[in-house]
């Protein structure tokens, strides 16, 4: 644990320093508010879930001043396309005036760029080690009761803010289960070699008559592969580097293990503000990974939230009716995208002319700015 355990009441404090904790923690710092971020985990996760950084996502990272160390270390991508089962291409290139892309940099990269960022803005405002097991909202105030094991205190603050993720016990327990939305269906997801075929900076979804398969490339030159599974059994390195060959047919590098299984689902909270107790990140709203584009939504949100809570009255519960709208706006779009991409790669749905179809009309010429919609996230 870091930081000093002083008992004055701050601006806000941040249950959770995830990407989106951390992030909202440095605009609130920078607007002149006093803020704490309480983390239960001693470090960063060293296996990145995101990797893809949409232009929203810069523009986030840019008004905290470290979007340039993250473009110095990523890898831009250059083209994004979906190949149908019948090899039809609808392909989007990017470029930097009309169609800028994603970059690609692990989650756990750009946490630390973040958290270098915080300790220069609000020195000792990040403690690790501790978690957060009460939140009571005393009117005027809100009470948390924070553990490190060891030693347990409270810390007071005028305003939370919950992120404290997708399962969040807190957000649960403040605001209920968040409502599922769109279908869950089991992913398979490995690091492999790239092999002689795969360009650099080109991202593929493929889809194949057993389920699609997503191609992305890694700053580190190898790709990660994504891949659709009927089933949550496990599956060794070798077995998923035959199954994505098969699937795609094009030669495939070494399969690194672990090969993770996990459920895609997005899920929607109906209230973010709940008195002086507010959620956000993935507490507010978790969009699947498959089209990969929750941290974006996550750093927009925070963008109109951090604005909202630093013109907002102290001695009254802050509105932030910006926010809740805008948090809606943006999971309703980055959700139906999923979902889009989720049926897309399901063989088990009964729509595959639907799916052919689609792939059909996104391959027309004229239809490359709808590619690109489907697929970035410029600007919320
Ligand atoms: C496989 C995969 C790929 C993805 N790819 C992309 C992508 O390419 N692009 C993209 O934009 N998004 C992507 N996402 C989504 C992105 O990873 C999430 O949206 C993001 O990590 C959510 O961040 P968060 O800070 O809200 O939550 P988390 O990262 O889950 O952080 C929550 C934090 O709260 C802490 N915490 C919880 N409870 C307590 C407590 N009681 N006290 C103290 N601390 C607590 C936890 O330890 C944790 O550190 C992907 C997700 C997955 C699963």
């Amino acid at each position: 644990m870091s930081g000093p355990m002083s008992e004055r009441t701050v601006d806000v404090a941040i249950v959770g320093g995830g990407g989106n904790g951390i992030l909202l923690a440095c605009l609130l710092a920078d607007r002149g508010l006093t803020v704490r971020v309480l983390e239960r985990r001693d470090t960063i996760a060293d296996r990145p879930r995101a990797f893809g950084i949409h232009p929203a996502a810069l523009d986030a990272l840019d008004a905290v001043g470290v979007g340039d160390a993250v473009r110095a270390e990523a890898l831009a991508l250059t083209d994004g396309a979906f190949i149908g089962i019948d090899g039809r291409r609808a392909a989007v290139t990017f470029d930097p005036r009309d169609f800028p892309g994603p970059v690609v940099l692990g989650q756990n990269r750009v946490e630390e760029l973040l958290e270098q960022r915080l300790h220069a803005l609000a020195p000792g405002a990040l403690q690790r080690g501790v978690t957060v097991t009460a939140v009571t909202d005393q009117g005027s105030h809100v009470t948390l009761t924070a553990t490190t094991g060891a030693d347990t205190f409270p810390v007071t603050a005028t305003t939370v803010v919950l992120v404290d993720g997708t399962n969040g016990a807190l957000s649960e327990r403040i605001a209920g289960p968040a409502r599922p939305v769109g279908p869950r269906r089991w992913y398979a997801m490995a690091e492999g070699d790239a092999s002689p075929d795969d360009a650099p900076g080109s991202v593929a979804l493929i889809a194949s008559p057993e389920g699609i398969v997503e191609s992305f490339p890694l700053p580190s030159g190898r790709r990660r592969w994504v891949a659709w599974r009927g089933t949550d059994a496990p599956l060794d390195a070798d077995s998923f580097g035959m199954l994505v060959h098969d699937r795609t047919g094009r030669p495939v590098g070494r399969i690194h293990a672990p090969v993770s299984v996990f459920a895609a689902q997005s899920r929607r909270r109906r209230a973010l503000v709940h008195g002086r107790v507010i959620l956000a990140g993935d507490a507010a709203m978790t969009v699947s990974p498959i089209g990969g584009q929750g941290l974006t939504i996550g750093w927009a949100a925070a963008r109109v939230l951090a604005d909202e809570l630093a013109s907002s009255q102290r001695d009254e519960p802050p509105r932030l009716r910006r926010y809740e709208r805008a948090v809606d706006r943006m999971a309703r779009r980055a959700q139906r995208r999923a979902s889009f991409f989720m049926r897309l790669g399901d063989p088990t749905s009964s729509r595959d002319r639907a799916r052919a179809l689609a792939v059909r009309v996104l391959a027309l010429s004229s239809m490359r700015r709808a590619v690109y919609r489907l697929v970035v996230v410029r600007r919320p």
